[in-house]
């Protein structure tokens, strides 16, 4: 609980007028976070509230450095983001308008959490194919995941056919047939 509420902007308790506030997004941070892209970063996030009568304007400048897993050979890269996002909130019951920019705070609730959103302008900046530069992949473990992911990806798709594959659901196949080849050695 304690961390977490380290994210969170008191956004009611707030006079108008503009905020400031720091955070550092590191593997703990990541770790809470539990999104499916990125599990460990260093990123400085530097948060400007802008209240005003009725609603408030957040500016989240992001830079820094996560680690994903390269898709050829999976190990970890580090992936490079800079960049700036905003939000709108607002007071209000119905969450049927909010989108992609808005987000609607209850007025009683009165903060907001900040935590998944910052992991979500983060990960919206990684590019969807994170590869090594030429050369730096581990070439064996890059041959070896060729080679298996067909059979995985096939025995994935009969599992999830008659259903059995729900405790699976959010694993990557690829580790399976990494860990299976380091069992076997
Ligand atoms: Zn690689």
């Amino acid at each position: 609980m304690g961390r977490e509420e380290a994210y969170i902007v008191p956004l009611k308790d707030l006079e108008v007028g503009t905020h400031q506030y720091q955070y550092t997004l590191d593997d703990k941070f990541f770790e809470e976070v539990n999104g499916p892209l990125v599990q460990k970063g260093n990123i400085e996030a530097n948060v400007t509230v802008q209240k005003s009568e009725h609603s408030f304007l957040l500016t989240f400048r992001l830079d820094g450095t996560v680690k994903v897993l390269c898709d050829r050979c999976l190990e970890e890269i580090d992936q490079p983001i800079s960049c700036e996002e905003c939000l709108t909130v607002k007071f209000g019951e119905d969450k049927s308008e909010e989108d992609d920019q808005l987000v609607v705070v209850s007025e009683e609730e009165g903060e907001l959490d900040l935590s998944w959103y910052m992991y979500e302008f983060v990960a919206l900046h990684i590019p969807i194919r994170h590869v090594h530069p030429d050369g730096e992949c581990n070439e064996e473990t890059a041959r070896i995941l060729r080679e298996h992911l067909t059979v995985e990806r096939n025995e994935a798709e009969t599992e999830e056919e008659d259903g059995s594959a729900a405790t699976n659901r959010g694993t990557d196949p690829r580790w399976d047939a990494l860990k299976k080849l380091k069992d076997n050695n």
